[in-house]
């Protein structure tokens, strides 16, 4: 039989009913001969309440007791959504990561899938189940205990075991009904897009569009998984959503296809350190191996031999950076006058696989912040990308001028 991955989100399994909603999504997919592995995730608000507890019960917690305590919401949405289709008939039987058992390794909180062995599921198919539901996000460390694959990471269940089973598709439900120009929470403009190349998508969500994990995309695009996003709120067609897919296969040829932003971004600037040969390394070797996620990085032009540093990271790194930074000074590795963290900025990305044949991109991105008045604190480029660090009191507004500047609500 050709199997279907089909993905739920938090919204889409957030009470019983929309459970019953998405189980009879699953129903129509099993009438039409598949055999169905559903992900879900946990019921939305869920996880922010277990990642809240733990929290509050330990200030620097023990990551493996985090991951026992946050992986556990996805574990009953499985188990509701295998009831619920038994209910409607549809022969159903739950899977927690570990019974899988989905492998991974032992970084718990951001675990990465290592396997996904196909047997045990398998023999279930070929017994006449129809559905394994599988609860997202987590899996097992090589020691034997629960990981779980960062915020977002049912996404990543969901492409990982379309991968190992050789899925004809992998569908992922959400609650919007595709990939759009922008979040379309934040401009009314917004369009959605039918067919979004791996690359563009790839870099979208690693600048902050929430819609897929970064990882998953990265997945998708290394197995080829044929990778869907639409709404479970919607009746749906064959060619409903957004297909994620190779540049190959897109017609269109603009220089932007979509605004990404992040408003969980801090700029950090070490004041006055020493500029001589080894000081970047000296200063963002300690601040790796504390596992912070620098993204942007200006050095200033040296004045009578010193210089000031600047860097952004996410903000909830910015106290281990702070930590990591200090120890170095400590140690007498760096030195510095002090140590500033600005955490009212945001990043906002312009996308687009075109930019790449197509120059002026960034100028005029520059030239539509400055027409509203936004200074912009830092600017990082790749051949695809351009990002600013600005107020993130600005962020709404510079969305909105960017997505009109570049015509992204026209088709
Ligand atoms: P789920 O719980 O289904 O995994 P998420 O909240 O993780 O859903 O992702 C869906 C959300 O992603 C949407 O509600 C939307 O606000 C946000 N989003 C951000 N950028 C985009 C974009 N470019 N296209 C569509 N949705 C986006
Ligand atoms: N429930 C997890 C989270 O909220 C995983 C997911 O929804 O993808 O991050
Ligand atoms: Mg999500």
């Amino acid at each position: 039989m050709p199997v279907l991955v089909m993905k739920f989100g938090g919204t889409s399994v957030a009470t019983l009913d929309r459970i019953r909603r998405a189980a009879k999504r699953v129903g129509v997919e099993v009438a039409k001969g598949y055999d169905v592995i559903v992900i879900v995730s946990a019921m939305s608000g869920k996880t922010n309440e277990l990642v809240g507890w733990v929290g509050e019960t330990s200030k620097f917690y023990d990551a493996r007791e985090y991951d026992a305590v946050v992986s556990s919401g996805e574990n009953v949405t499985a188990g509701l959504m295998a009831l619920t289709l038994q209910e409607m008939d549809v022969p159903a039987r739950s899977w927690q990561g570990w019974q899988v058992p989905l492998k991974t390794n032992a970084v718990h909180s951001s675990a990465r899938i290592e396997e996904i062995p196909t047997d045990n599921i398998n023999a279930k198919f070929a017994e006449g189940m129809k559905v394994a539901v599988v609860a997202g996000f987590q899996g097992i460390s090589p020691d034997g205990r629960i990981t779980t694959l960062g915020r977002g990471g049912s996404d990543t269940t969901a492409v990982a075991f379309a991968a190992a089973f050789g899925a004809e598709r992998c569908d992922i439900y959400t609650d919007v009904d595709g990939v759009y120009t922008t979040d379309p929470r934040v401009s009314s403009k917004a369009r959605k897009l039918d067919k979004i190349a791996f690359e563009e998508m790839l870099e979208l969500a690693s600048l902050g569009a929430k819609v897929l994990q970064t990882r998953s995309v990265e997945l998708a695009m290394r197995f080829g998984v044929r990778l869907r996003v639409l709404s479970s709120f919607e009746e749906q067609s064959d060619e409903a959503g957004t297909l994620v897919c190779a540049e190959e296969d897109i017609m269109e040829n603009r220089p932007v296809s979509g605004i990404a932003f992040s408003r969980e971004e801090a700029k950090m600037t070490l004041i006055s350190v020493a500029d001589r040969p080894g000081i970047a390394a000296a200063i963002f070797g300690p601040l790796a191996e504390a596992g912070i996620n620098v993204d942007m990085i200006i050095q200033n032009i040296a004045e009578e031999g010193r210089t000031d540093m600047t860097f952004s990271c996410p903000t909830d790194q910015v106290g281990r950076a702070e930590k990591a930074l200090n120890a170095a000074k400590d140690k007498g590795d760096i030195n510095f006058h002090d140590l500033v963290a600005d955490t009212n900025v945001a990043k906002v990305s312009a996308v687009g696989i075109g930019m790449r044949s197509q120059s002026g991109v960034a100028a005029q991105m520059f030239k539509t912040l400055s027409d509203e008045g936004i200074n912009i604190k830092v600017i990082a480029t790749s051949e695809i990308k351009i990002s600013v660090l600005i107020d993130r009191k600005y962020l709404e507004l510079a969305v909105q001028a960017l997505h009109d500047t570049f015509e992204l609500e026209k088709p």
